[in-house]
């Protein structure tokens, strides 16, 4: 999981929220249920904000028509937020239908939001907002090689309370997630890492550093799919004593 810059909310989605949550609460007090819709104006929009990659797991999702608008804080109970630019994410149908579901706990002893209140009131939510300002996910869940019948295999680990529930909440671990960032560490990484190190032993400096920068290009830019662990892979396997002999910096 990366940190997502949130940009502005599309114009016309104000009023689409002021009609969309008027119709809600005349539908409440008669009983009935929400109809959660009218997000078509925000999905493109929210889609190329994230790269089309979801934003918890970072695969991506060619098409944004085809997937989901996740609500970082559920349809249920929080349905005066549902229609809140800041509440919405682009995510994959995995991750949210599958996993997150309406999930959201709290750290213990919280107050949840009463109806209409503005977040984040006295919530300490233990799942990551990718697009916080105030939160790293990077810092929180990191990727490590494990060991699986003499195979390597990347899992996603967390760091603190909110990285471990963040994976459990979105199956961030799930079997095929798990092999798709193996796939990626072995056909993505691994061969560029090996030509860096042979380069290591026969290269000249700047043609190096060439290297590594295009390498760091070509994994890290913003649309690659599984950046995170990109960046933490490229961390364990050239050590840190090799990139500070050589001058090879990373993000
Ligand atoms: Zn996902």
């Amino acid at each position: 999981m990366i940190r997502i810059e949130r940009v502005a909310e599309p114009p016309d989605f104000a009023k689409v929220r002021s009609k969309r949550l008027a119709e809600a609460r005349q539908v409440i007090a008669k009983g009935d249920k929400i109809e959660f819709k009218d997000y078509a104006a925000v999905k493109r929009e929210l889609a190329e904000m994230q790269h089309l990659k979801c934003c918890y797991c970072e695969k991506r999702e060619e098409t944004a028509e085809n997937r989901d608008v996740d609500h970082y804080r559920p349809k249920v109970p929080y349905g005066w937020l549902a229609w809140t630019w800041e509440n919405l994410l682009f995510a994959c149908i995995d991750c949210n239908r599958q996993f997150k579901r309406n999930q959201f706990p709290l750290s213990p002893g919280d107050i949840k939001l009463v109806s209409e209140q503005a977040p984040p009131g006295s919530e300490r939510p233990l799942v990551i907002d990718p697009s916080a300002r105030q939160i790293n996910p990077s810092e929180e869940i990191k990727f490590r090689p494990e060991k699986v019948q003499g195979n390597q295999r990347w899992r996603p680990t967390g760091l603190t309370k909110r990285g471990l529930e963040t994976i459990r909440v979105c199956g961030l671990d799930r079997p095929g997630l798990l092999n798709s960032y193996t796939d990626h560490v072995n056909r993505e990484i691994r061969p560029k890492v090996d030509e860096l190190l042979k380069s290591i032993k026969t290269g000249q400096p700047s043609a190096l550093y060439k290297l590594w920068s295009r390498t760091k290009r070509q994994l890290l830019r913003p649309y690659r799919p599984f950046q995170a662990l990109s960046l933490d892979a490229l961390d364990h396997l050239v050590k840190p004593d090799i990139r500070t002999h050589h001058n090879l910096p990373l993000p």
